[in-house]
């Protein structure tokens, strides 16, 4: 108790504050320190523990008047630092106005669950997957897909009630979706939040549903959306259709449609990003003397010149031959693997002009039987 820090010096406040400086006073503290807006700050945390057992005391006429002439030793000795520990819900009423700003941050009580029900909602995000060939996915395409995805029902346009007729303000919680109850705590009486059971926690009634959504305000639909694909993507990759999605509830806007691209292999390239690899085969008597080739591209063939001497497994580069880069639309190159043959099932005269070859170079090979 020795190191517990004065009430009023807490929620920085002089003896004798009022009532609503008390109030004004612990929630720009709380709002300071609340554990939800910094997660895993402990230094953050025993302030708010202590702002919210200042605010126990302080908030409670009897309390304070015993606290104001005893000191800590008027108060409740079971009152000490942890009364409060982690049940936040109590301080609903408090923290429902301080949040409310904050456009509801999720996991703190019941209070933003509750207030979510009657506050616009973004829809669900959807995901499709979209199987694409090689070239498609090289040169970009465009492509339909069929979804299912809640809608907003076009008859009532998500009001949920049946043409010409409007939802009711619901009297009990006029419209707000929340009920405030009191509740008698270890300080005092405390209030707090919770659903109206009248409306649960919508904020409006409806007397007649629409025939169509059956007073959901949403139906689920099938749709058919055509989807660009750019240039250049890639296997696993993903392309947002924003807003096609999911509809939103109480306005809020729809989710979007993600679809992952699955890209079907090639028989000719192999790809790595930008980049397109391939194999080709010559002869060691093309190799050799030079030669000019046709290779394939995605753009069809193209003549690749073969110098004297090349080595089986040469590359081979061919500039700007590649896959456009789906964001810088920058192309990359084709590389071209070339593989020496060995020359089979010769005939005679071959043979013997490869052995006179062998015999010019003083290589050592498998003497013929002569015919
Ligand atoms: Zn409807
Ligand atoms: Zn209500």
């Amino acid at each position: 108790m020795a190191d517990k820090r004065d009430y009023y010096e807490v929620l920085g406040l002089q003896k004798g504050a009022t009532e609503d400086e008390i109030k004004k006073a612990y929630r720009r503290v709380a709002k300071e320190c609340h554990p939800d807006l910094h997660p895993g700050d402990k230094a953050a945390e025993a302030r708010f523990k202590e702002a919210n057992e200042a605010y126990g005391v302080l908030s409670d006429p009897e309390k304070k008047s015993k606290y104001d002439q005893f000191g800590f030793a008027g108060v409740d000795p079971n009152f000490s630092a942890g009364g409060f520990n982690g049940d936040f819900g109590d301080l609903g009423d408090i923290f429902g106005d301080i949040f409310g700003g904050f456009g509801g941050f999720g996991g703190f009580g019941g209070q933003t669950r509750q207030a979510g029900r009657s506050a616009p909602r973004r829809g669900e995000s959807l995901r499709v997957r979209l199987t694409i060939s090689f070239e498609e996915a090289a040169f970009g395409c465009k492509k339909d897909v069929n979804i299912t995805r809640v809608d907003q029902c076009p008859d009532c346009k998500g009001t949920g009630c049946a043409p010409g007729t409007a939802p009711e303000t619901c009297p009990d919680c006029r419209g707000t979706g929340s009920v405030t109850t009191q509740r008698r705590t270890p300080f005092g009486i405390m209030q707090s939040s919770g659903p109206c059971p009248k409306c649960g926690g919508a904020g409006k009634i409806v007397h007649s549903p629409c025939p169509t959504c059956r007073g959901s305000g949403s139906i689920r639909a099938q749709r058919k959306l055509n989807v660009s694909i750019p240039a250049g993507i890639d296997d696993g990759e993903t392309v947002s259709l924003r807003g096609q999605g999911n509809a939103g509830a109480n306005g809020g806007p729809a989710g979007d449609l993600l679809v992952l691209i699955q890209v079907r292999p090639s028989p000719t390239f192999q790809r790595e990003g930008a980049n397109l690899y391939v194999t080709t085969s010559l002869s060691f008597v093309q190799a050799a003397l030079g030669t000019e080739i046709q290779v394939p591209t995605l753009e069809g063939p193209v003549s690749l010149n073969i110098p004297e001497g090349t080595q089986t497994g040469s590359v081979f580069r061919l500039r700007g031959k590649g896959v456009p880069n789906v964001r810088t639309g920058l192309k990359g190159d084709q590389f071209v693997t070339v593989n020496l043959q060995t020359p089979k099932n010769l005939n005679r005269r071959q043979k013997e002009l490869l052995q006179e070859l062998a015999d010019l170079s003083g290589e050592k090979v498998k003497k013929r039987r002569k015919l």
